[in-house]
């Protein structure tokens, strides 16, 4: 007997090389099978009077074959196979094109169901329909996620083999029954039949409701656990509060919002358990302040810290950006470990790292590595934190002593979607930027205007002002660097002649990487031509341009992270989008760009425009993949089951009752899955 864990490969119908394709799905186990859920559905059972048919929309039509079809050859390799058929209001001619197998299975005076889109007045035709026979055809057809070589039809074939295959063992619920009589959802048996082969709308609309809150609570109950085992008592007290200190010694005030997040963030490493905050604000909202103003309180309470970036680049900067706000505090020595150290320059600072002469480390993903050990490690903060999954965040937090833990972010993402993606976490926010800047305009423009921008560009230069120009994306069959090298050498020969550029790019070495960054913010460089590597963080008040090259191919995200690298110091900042777009979503986007610089609203547009699938781009942030779910659309049931699982932790935290096993079972076979893939 075959069980959820058993190879597809036993599966009747699948063979070795329709196991690899499955596997490319994701599909390696009977249980993968059926938890692959259709994608969508076609409605057979809903069929229409061929008279009243919508001309131009898909649609199901049953009409009776008026004759076998017959073949014309109208050049070599295409032959078209026309009949008709016809039901009590109309005759429906219908084509076939190279459809050999399909047309030998019409047979004249039986009836079949039709399914496609009509076209023509009165005299209804169809191309291509999909055809079954009328008597076992009208029904809800699942449309399933596929990869080349696969057909729906062939999906729906084994699902239903593996049904009945697992039939014995669909009973077992993972869903306590108590919960599922609250929460009214059907069983599991009933879903996944429902959800494959729905017996109608209604069956269809309570089975999804049932594994989408499934979904839902397992994510939920994973995050909980998370943040469950970082809650053990913490020998890391903070008694004392240096905000004040650290304050008074500022060039500028903490704004509301940041002396806030401050305020949360001492509270927090005052108790007994550990910190696990989100400090999420937009870019320049002055995060970095925080986070300093918080490790001097740790670190004049005898703590160590480390922070750690996304990028080399981005730690260097930290770096540097905290040596500055504690240039006058002698007794905190900002220490940087990056994978391009040579070894002395790294076993140098391990030393101070372990001997605790260096309180504060900021670095890569190196800080994370064996090799480190602190003195008294007693706060961690990550930048940047969609850049780092969940497990990474736990293997930071189990180092040393129950450290606590600060992530910050500049994605701002809509409350909602915060609850989901963090819900491990307390959340702080700041909603206020410094003052004294001034706002960001932004335009759109087509091609056809790049030289005059190009001007405008060079009227803000010859003002001493420096700019970036994020260069267009790779064509097919080059390679980043050649293109962004000969888009470089185009600006400096052509309209930028006379004036320094510089060129940054991924496939750089660090140290250049970094010559380039310096001589951009010395001044050196005016123009700097990137590929998106400037995205996150870089700081240079002085650059107050930014031209972004095929801008609809970013997402809004990311160009609010672009442009976010202007209008940082006291001058005026301007964003220029050039697309030549015509798609309405990618004109919707840019003119939200246009409209706002208010990252939460931006994000709130990304959500509503491209659907929280996309939401982080890559999928780094570590959690998984939802397969049913869809966080616009089932934002109540994600309350519910939000608060079905904070019900369920408090009573059984580590799902140790025999009636939570199996519901443990599928928590941790969920986080381990996506761990593998998470870490890097
Ligand atoms: P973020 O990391 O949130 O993008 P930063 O911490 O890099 O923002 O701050 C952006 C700039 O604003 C820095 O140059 C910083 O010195 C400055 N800054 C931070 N807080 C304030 C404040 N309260 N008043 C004035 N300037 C501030
Ligand atoms: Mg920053």
């Amino acid at each position: 007997m075959l069980t959820s864990d058993t190879s597809v490969q036993y599966l009747k119908g699948v063979g070795e090389k329709r196991a690899a394709l499955l596997a490319r799905l994701g599909i390696h186990t009977v249980g993968d099978l059926i938890g692959h859920y259709p994608r969508q559905y076609e409605d057979w059972s809903a069929v229409v009077p061929i008279a009243e048919a919508p001309r131009g929309e898909t649609c199901c039509v049953r009409g009776t074959a008026l004759s076998a079809p017959v073949e014309r050859r109208i050049r070599k390799g295409l032959s078209l196979y026309t009949f008709s058929v016809a039901d009590a209001t109309a005759v429906l001619r219908v084509t076939l094109f190279n459809n050999p197998y399909t047309a030998q299975k019409i047979k004249a005076g039986q009836a079949y169901l039709l399914f496609g889109t009509l076209t023509g007045g009165r005299n209804p035709e169809i191309s291509s329909p999909l055809i079954e026979p009328a008597e076992t055809g009208a029904r809800i057809r699942p449309i399933y996620p596929l990869t080349a070589g696969l057909t729906s039809r062939y999906l729906e074939k084994i699902t239903a083999a593996a049904l009945l295959e697992l039939d014995a063992t669909l009973d077992r619920d993972l869903l306590p029954d108590t919960l599922r009589r609250e929460q009214k959802l059907c069983t599991r048996r009933y879903a996944l039949g429902n959800i494959h082969f729905p017996a109608d709308r209604e069956a269809l609309e309570t089975a999804r409701r049932r594994l989408v809150f499934e979904e839902l609570l397992l994510l939920q109950l994973g995050l909980l656990s998370i943040k469950g085992r970082s809650q053990a008592e913490t020998a890391v007290r903070v008694h004392n509060d240096y905000t004040t200190d650290f304050c008074a010694s500022l060039p500028f005030t903490l704004t509301g919002a940041q002396q806030r997040a401050v305020a949360d963030c001492v509270a927090d490493m005052r108790r007994a358990i550990p910190m696990n905050r989100l400090l999420q604000g937009d870019v320049g909202s002055g995060k970095t302040a925080v986070a300093a103003c918080v490790a001097y309180t740790a670190i004049r309470n005898g703590w160590q810290c480390v922070m750690m970036a996304p990028t080399e680049i981005l730690a260097r900067q930290h770096q540097a950006s905290l040596q500055r706000l504690f240039a006058d505090k002698p007794n905190v020595r900002v220490g940087l470990l990056t994978g391009s150290l040579t070894k002395a320059q790294k076993n140098k600072v391990l030393e101070q790292v372990e001997s605790g002469e260096c309180q504060f480390l900021v670095g890569t993903h190196a800080v994370l590595s064996e090799a480190v050990q602190f003195a008294a490690l007693g706060l961690v903060i990550t930048d940047e934190q969609h850049r780092f999954g969940v497990r990474q965040r736990a293997a930071l937090a189990a180092k040393g002593m129950h450290p606590h833990l600060l992530v910050m972010s500049a994605t701002p993402i809509p409350r909602t979607l915060a609850l989901m993606v963090y819900g491990d976490l307390d959340v702080s926010v700041l909603n206020e930027l410094p003052p004294g800047r001034t706002p960001i305009e932004t335009y759109a423009i087509d091609t056809a205007k790049r030289e005059r921008a190009y001007g405008y560009v060079r009227k803000f230069l010859d003002e001493g002002r420096q700019a970036y120009v994020v260069c267009p994306l790779v064509e097919e069959g080059e390679t980043d660097l050649v293109a962004a090298e000969a888009y470089a050498r185009d600006l400096a020969n052509g309209p930028f002649k006379g004036y320094t550029v510089g060129l940054l790019h991924g496939k750089m070495k660090t140290k250049d990487k970094e010559q380039v960054m310096r001589d951009f913010s010395e001044g050196r460089l005016s123009l700097l031509v990137s590929t998106t590597v400037v995205e996150v963080g870089v700081d240079v008040p002085n650059a107050v341009l930014m031209v972004i090259e095929n801008a609809e191919r970013f997402g809004l995200a990311q160009l609010h992270q672009l442009r976010g690298r202007v209008g940082r110091g006291k001058h005026a900042s301007t964003c220029i989008l050039i697309s030549d777009a015509q798609n309405a979503e990618a004109i919707r986007r840019l003119k939200v760009m246009c409209e706002t610089t208010d990252g939460f609203k931006i994000a709130d547009a990304d959500l509503q425009l491209r659907g929280p699938g996309d939401f982080f781009g890559d999928r780094q942030h570590g959690l998984p993949e939802l397969r049913i779910a869809d966080l616009l659309s089932d934002m109540e049931l994600l309350h519910e089951a939000q608060a079905a699982a904070r019900a369920l932790h408090e009573a059984d935290p580590s799902l140790e009752k025999p009636e939570h096993r199996l519901l443990r079972e599928a928590v941790t076979a969920l986080f381990t899955r996506t761990g593998e893939q998470g870490l890097n």
